[in-house]
């Protein structure tokens, strides 16, 4: 059996929990090890028995608590070179992480101990380079997508192997544009190194369209520029128009989701 829980999603911080009995991990640790403890404590699931962190990108939503629990836990960071590079630099995991390094090399399957078939792939966004992760644990695939600024043809292929896809939903257009945030910071979000609309999220999930796909995730949601009800809406509708099946769920923000289980 697998299992999934969110621990937190979207800009207040990341970090998403996936195991079976024998292999568990975290997709990114932007929230506090403390709370990261707590919440998993609640459904009886450990921190201790994570074995391995994999990392999509250098902001700070999502490797907050990163190097301090690397340098106290040692366990094993998986990224890509160049994220290794970049995270040599940043003030939350400059020499923190040696020794705990685990390359991946982007687009090219890894198998991390003896179930996890693992592939991250490059995404558009405005760090100093973004993978979503595509993995096969017990025959269960998913795909994760936590920011990216555009549907790109990878983007559309791996969330088409998914039987649960992971996928962000960050803003409604019409919410951004009237919404208090700057010109600039509209700008960023709305570019294709930004974050995903609703509307954008739509049309991954009607060209990823397959008979397989059991469950969408959205996460990611901001705070100011989308409710969980609105990005909900335009993924059902999405999904009805395309007679899918699929079961969707908005994941919290400032909170654990349900624990899913497959
Ligand atoms: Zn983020
Ligand atoms: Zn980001």
């Amino acid at each position: 059996m697998v299992r999934f829980l969110s621990l937190s999603s979207g800009s207040n911080g990341n970090c998403y929990y996936f195991g079976d009995d024998c292999t568990a991990f975290l997709i990114d640790m932007g929230i506090g090890a403390r709370t990261i403890r707590k919440r998993l404590a609640e459904h009886s699931l450990s921190l201790d028995s994570i074995d391995a962190i994999f990392v999509t990108h250098d902001h700070f939503d999502h490797i907050k608590s990163l190097g301090t629990f690397t340098e106290k836990y040692h366990k094993p960071v998986y990224l890509t070179r160049t994220l290794e590079k970049a995270l040599r630099r940043n003030f939350c995991t400059a020499g923190r992480l040696s020794g705990s390094v685990r390359i991946l090399e982007e687009g090219k399957e890894a198998i991390v101990g003896d179930r996890l078939r693992i592939t991250p792939f490059v995404v558009p966004h405005d760090a100093t380079q973004t993978v979503g992760y595509h993995f096969v644990l017990d025959d269960e695939r998913f795909t994760v997508m936590t920011d990216l600024g555009d549907v790109t043809e990878d983007a559309v292929r791996f969330a088409s192997m998914a039987d649960h896809l992971v996928v962000e939903s960050n803003y409604d257009v019409d919410m951004l544009m009237t919404g208090p945030y700057p010109p600039e910071l509209k700008r960023r979000i709305l570019l294709q190194h930004g974050h995903l609309s609703n509307e954008q999220t739509a049309s991954l999930l009607r060209r990823a369209n397959h008979a397989s796909l059991r469950d969408v995730y959205l996460c990611h949601l901001s705070a100011n520029n989308n409710t969980p009800a609105v990005a909900f809406e335009s993924a059902k509708k999405t999904l009805e128009s395309i007679g899918s099946q699929a079961s969707l769920h908005c994941l919290p923000r400032s909170c654990a989701s349900d624990l899913f289980t497959f």
